[in-house]
């Protein structure tokens, strides 16, 4: 088995013995319902190539699935099934009503022309139809490592065109384009709710103390690993809301350095224009880019892909944090050596679930065919506007027109996904909190991640019985 689907297995099995369910109700939880692997030809400049693909389904104890589509090299079977794996219990935590699953297209994103890649994004689709694997009530896919707004805009567009007459088409994908029925705010969503997650954590005196750090996300040394949408808007958002220091930032090509803090944005305004990092003004560049894990550093965000934090390395990690913005970049061998160090890590099935908070707005936004906020937003300015001329009126005090504008402003679509998505992840963020504090048997957060998703999933299919 692959490290990665072992490792998510492990931490499966650990909360598991905690929970006190039965045998049976936690095979059930842990089995993949559904695999499907299939292959089918492309014609790349002339030739005819066979691509190799997967949708997994994990559990279908709340439809639709929900999970992205990863277009990578590495993509095989047992990762697409330890990614689905982890969606369900990421629904689960951040009470999105979803079940879990993935996909992955065993390609190299780079190497096709963006003609290919449609041809491709596009078979794909087709492929998930004929299977009865996409729908806004089946299986809802998104983007992942490799994929973005534009695969999905196909995605979509694919489905529409086969299935006319369908009037929720639009939401059998998410993470679309603003313009093709997505919504403001997704694409920074799994930065932004890394963010949240780490100033909640930081906000905790107690935990701050036991590590030697101040409570707080100010001023805090900061690591990322990855500057993809998720590792830019983590570290930006960190930077500019939380007011961290960036102080290391590694990609494919290279890891750079600055104590004083790496401007995020410029940074990734450079790298659009020099297509790298490195030479970036006021950094310099260490020998390896691997070498972001072990530097000294308050919190260490790896943002980039799995099993990156092995048993080889984990004993030089400095980080007393490491935010989980990936899916699955500790192995459980890792783990257990960070945790025996005092390594405080925030697990990536809560950490980086920002993503499939705002999915889930998007395909209700999709389902209802009405904007946020688009039926609101003038009555309670209206509402807001007669407030504050009373108050106005009985103080005798003038308000300015400046004053009253920024009083009085209704929401936005893009105010209301930020505030639904920063509740999501407060919420969520106190019932782990809760249930790795309330019981001495749980000594980490992962645990007591695992812990609060089994509950949920294990209730569902609890109440639900088993159909013959
Ligand atoms: N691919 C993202 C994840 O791993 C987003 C999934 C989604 O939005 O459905 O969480």
């Amino acid at each position: 088995m692959s490290n990665f689907l072992e490792s998510v297995n492990r931490n499966f099995d650990r909360a598991a013995k905690l929970s006190g369910l039965p045998e049976g109700l936690l095979n059930q939880i842990k089995t993949c319902n559904s695999v499907y692997r299939m292959s089918f030809p492309v014609k790349i400049n002339g030739d005819i190539e066979i691509i190799e693909a997967y949708r997994v389904q994990h559990s279908q104890h709340r439809n639709p699935t929900k999970g992205g589509i990863r277009f990578s090299q590495k993509v095989d079977q047992e990762e697409v099934m330890a990614l689905a794996t982890l969606m369900t219990y990421k629904c689960a935590i951040v009470d999105v009503p979803f079940g879990g699953a993935k996909g992955g297209v065993a390609i190299s994103p780079r190497e096709y022309t963006p003609e290919q890649l449609e041809a491709i994004t596009r078979r794909y689709t087709v492929e998930l139809i004929r299977k009865n694997f996409i729908g806004p009530g089946i299986d809802v896919p998104a983007p992942d490592y490799g994929t973005g707004a534009r695969e999905m805009s196909w995605i979509m567009d694919t489905f529409s065109q086969m299935k006319v007459g369908e009037i929720n088409a639009m939401g059998c994908v998410t993470g679309k384009p603003v313009t093709q029925g997505g919504i403001r705010g997704r694409e920074e969503a799994t930065g932004r709710g890394v963010y949240y997650a780490t100033r909640e954590m930081c906000s905790k005196e107690e935990d701050m103390k036991a590590l030697g750090l101040t409570p707080g996300i100010k001023g805090k040394r900061i690591a990322v690993q990855g500057l993809g949408n998720v590792g830019s808007f983590a570290a930006s958002i960190c930077q500019e809301e939380g007011g961290a220091k960036i102080i290391c930032i590694a990609e494919y090509e290279g890891c750079i350095v600055n104590e004083d803090g790496i401007d995020v944005k410029a940074l990734v305004e450079y790298k659009k224009q020099n297509k790298t990092i490195l030479g970036f003004p006021g950094t310099t560049t260490t020998p390896s880019r691997k070498d972001v894990l072990t530097l000294d550093c308050d919190i260490l965000i790896p943002a980039a892909l799995e099993s990156q934090i092995r048993i080889d390395n984990a004993d030089q990690v400095k980080a007393k944090i490491i935010v989980e913005a990936a899916n699955g970049p500790i192995t459980a061998d890792a783990e257990e050596i960070l945790i025996k160090k005092g390594v405080l890590i925030i697990p990536d099935m809560y950490a980086n679930a920002g993503g499939v908070t705002v999915s889930y707005f998007e395909w209700l936004k999709n389902l209802s065919h009405v904007r946020f906020g688009r039926l609101q937003k003038r009555n309670e300015q209206a509402a807001l506007m007669r407030l504050v001329n009373l108050v106005e009126s009985t103080t005798g005090q003038p308000i300015s027109e400046a004053q009253k504008n920024f009083l009085t402003k209704g929401a936005d679509e893009i105010d209301l996904v930020r505030s639904g998505l920063e509740e999501t992840m407060i919420s969520s963020f106190n019932q782990i909190y809760d249930i790795w504090k309330s019981d001495d048997n749980v000594t980490d957060m992962r645990t007591a991640a695992f812990l609060n998703a089994l509950k949920k999933v294990s209730s569902d299919y609890l109440a639900m019985g088993i159909f013959p």
